[in-house]
């Protein structure tokens, strides 16, 4: 699982894609404080959430809880995204040419416009497969990190490109 050095990387990559993700959906941050997010890994969390071990990331939506009126968050709703750091690693042991700060970007980037999109456009991530949103996601995190400069991002980009390739970690 991450350690110290891979966690700071994931903090990194997080703030990027959300800069990137908020320029391109001009994302205020009363939008974002709708829907907030938080990180955690699979190594740092409880296993309150069954993260499936062929993903990268699993995005999970947390709705609205009036019940929980101490707690701002839980009452208006929020995303959580479960970075599944052994398979990331493993996945990165096996292709050495591959950093992880371009994957993290990737995956985070990803899992913000699903985000961004449920906001905007209220397209739900979880109903993904039936209506195509996966694609989209796909094609708008590609066109948004391509014009990103940061070592190692493009070959990450070129990979993915195949859908086939995308499938076996398909559900970030
Ligand atoms: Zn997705």
């Amino acid at each position: 699982m991450f350690g110290q050095r891979e966690l700071k990387e994931l903090e990194k990559a997080t703030q990027i894609a959300e800069e990137v993700t908020t320029d391109h959906f001009a994302l205020t941050d009363k939008e974002w404080a709708k829907s907030p997010f938080f990180v955690s890994t699979v190594g740092q969390s409880t296993p309150m959430v069954e993260v499936p071990d062929d993903c990268f990331a699993h995005l999970v939506y947390f709705g609205k809880d009036a019940e929980k009126k101490d707690h701002p968050v839980e009452r208006c709703g929020y995303f959580k995204i479960f970075v599944n750091d052994p398979t990331i690693l493993k996945w990165l042991k096996k292709r050495p040419g591959f950093g992880l700060l371009p994957l993290l970007t990737y995956v985070m980037t990803h899992e913000l416009v699903h985000i961004a999109r449920f906001l905007r456009f209220h397209c739900h991530p979880l109903e993904r497969l039936k209506t195509g949103e996966e694609e989209i996601v796909t094609r708008v995190t590609h066109n948004i990190l391509e014009r990103v400069k940061m070592e190692g991002l493009i070959p990450i980009l070129e990979y993915f490109q195949s859908s086939n390739r995308r499938c076996e970690y398909a559900n970030i």
